[in-house]
């Protein structure tokens, strides 16, 4: 007799949904395991090597036998070099106690949220938003309430939609800046206007998601924790994946106030313990150097975003706005709702990503995934070729698409 999985997973993990960047990016390496030539602008993931110095840090680290559990935090070295980074760069003041290290800012905001949120909690997501966020509000117990804006208002959330969502079951505000999937960057004054709305309502938590921080073409990245009044009552997330090009190694974390910490701290003692004790060392090599090799990838993904938009334009149909920072282009697609090629049709932001996959051979993302079922995500951390070539695939593969009905 086998066991009945309908019974066996968890409701909750039943409700989960997949990943849908990890399902894109997974459906795009098994069309190439075909034959066929797909050009995978699916994972948001820097095409960069990981710095040499950093993996040099690595061997001397593994060669000296420094293989072993670290502190479940993080190592004392890495979190008195990720102080020094706040302070210098973010102007925000933590003990070492305050900052926890995790397996990737994924994991650091999954331990906020079970930090903190009891069932029926409210958590108020800006969208659009990173796709993790909801399901980690859902499976932490929360409810996901989304405000979101659209492309005619840069996707960036006003400070008065936020007023007019908190209730008081409100515990958390997430979200990113710059922002997965659209590379919106919210400016200091519309932080400001945030924190503002958020002075006078004590029961919320910020989580502000800045993993992109090294990828922002405005040239000034704030931190709403910076602010005076928000001080106490933000988790300001960060990470290595992205600035670093460290995606592999496993590596982000969080300041925020003691209290959280702490809790932080018990829900992945529980969970996983430290993060990877050789990659704390090279990461606490990689904080203390300047950031040439973080300006020379920013560099590149501003050509290319530059590129991948002057090449957008191109396409009938497709509206783009200018994003700001991380490496990636959110447009609005719908134009071509409801049309055909004969073979497939497109009635949503699903089908466009589908049909942009199997009948042109590049990999994509439905903005459905996070929160906007009316555009997709490209990511432009790509190849200059690849990116020319993937925008002039979905030009041609878009010119057979022909209103159904007529
Ligand atoms: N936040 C955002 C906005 C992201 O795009 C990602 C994707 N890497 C993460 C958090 C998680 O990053 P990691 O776990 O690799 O540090
Ligand atoms: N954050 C990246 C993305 O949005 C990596 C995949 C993931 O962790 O979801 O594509």
């Amino acid at each position: 007799m086998s066991l009945r999985p309908d019974i066996m997973i968890s409701t909750k993990v039943q409700a989960m949904e997949e990943s849908a960047t990890i399902r894109m990016a997974q459906k795009s390496r098994d069309l190439a395991a075909k034959g066929v030539h797909v050009i995978s602008l699916s994972l948001g993931e820097p095409d960069f090597d990981t710095p040499e110095f950093i993996k040099d840090a690595a061997y001397q680290a593994l060669k000296k036998g420094n293989t072993k559990y670290t502190p479940v935090p993080g190592t004392l070295d890495l979190r008195n070099a990720i102080c020094d980074k706040f302070k210098a760069e973010n102007d925000l003041n933590f003990k070492p106690s305050q900052i926890v290290v995790s397996n990737g800012a994924k994991q650091s905001i999954a331990n906020i949220c079970m930090a903190t949120l009891n069932d029926g909690d409210e958590a108020i997501i800006l969208g659009p938003y990173w796709v993790s966020y909801v399901e980690i509000v859902k499976f932490a117990g929360g409810e996901p309430v989304v405000v979101s804006a659209g492309i005619d208002a840069d996707f960036k959330v006003s400070a008065e939609q936020i007023k007019d969502a908190i209730t008081p079951k409100s515990k958390l505000l997430i979200f990113s800046s710059p922002c997965n999937p659209t590379g919106s960057v919210y400016t200091y004054d519309e932080l400001k206007a945030i924190a503002e709305v958020l002075a006078s309502h004590d029961h919320i938590l910020v989580i502000s998601d800045e993993i992109y921080e090294y990828i922002n073409f405005t040239g000034k990245h704030a931190s709403i924790g910076a602010f005076e009044s928000m001080r106490n009552r933000t988790a300001t997330v960060n990470g290595f994946s992205k600035g670093f090009s460290m995606t592999g190694w496993r590596l982000g974390y969080m300041g925020g106030p003691q209290w959280l910490a702490d809790a932080c701290n018990k829900v992945q003692g529980q969970i996983t313990s430290g993060a990877a004790s050789f990659s704390q060392e090279a990461a606490a090599v990689a904080l203390r150097k300047e950031r040439t090799e973080a300006m020379e990838m920013e560099k590149a993904f501003l050509r290319r975003r530059d590129l991948v938009i002057a090449h957008l334009k191109d396409v009938p149909g497709i509206k783009v706005n200018q994003p700001q920072g991380a490496f990636y282009v959110f447009p609005d697609v719908s134009a071509y709702f409801g049309t055909t090629n004969g073979n497939v049709s497109i009635d949503n932001a699903d089908d466009f990503a589908e049909a942009m996959l199997t009948e042109a051979h590049v990999g994509t993302v439905s903005g459905s995934a996070f929160g906007d079922d009316q555009c997709i995500r490209l990511s432009y951390a790509a190849a200059d070729e690849d990116l020319i070539e993937a925008v002039k695939r979905i030009k041609s593969c878009l010119a057979n698409f022909k209103p159904k009905f007529t």
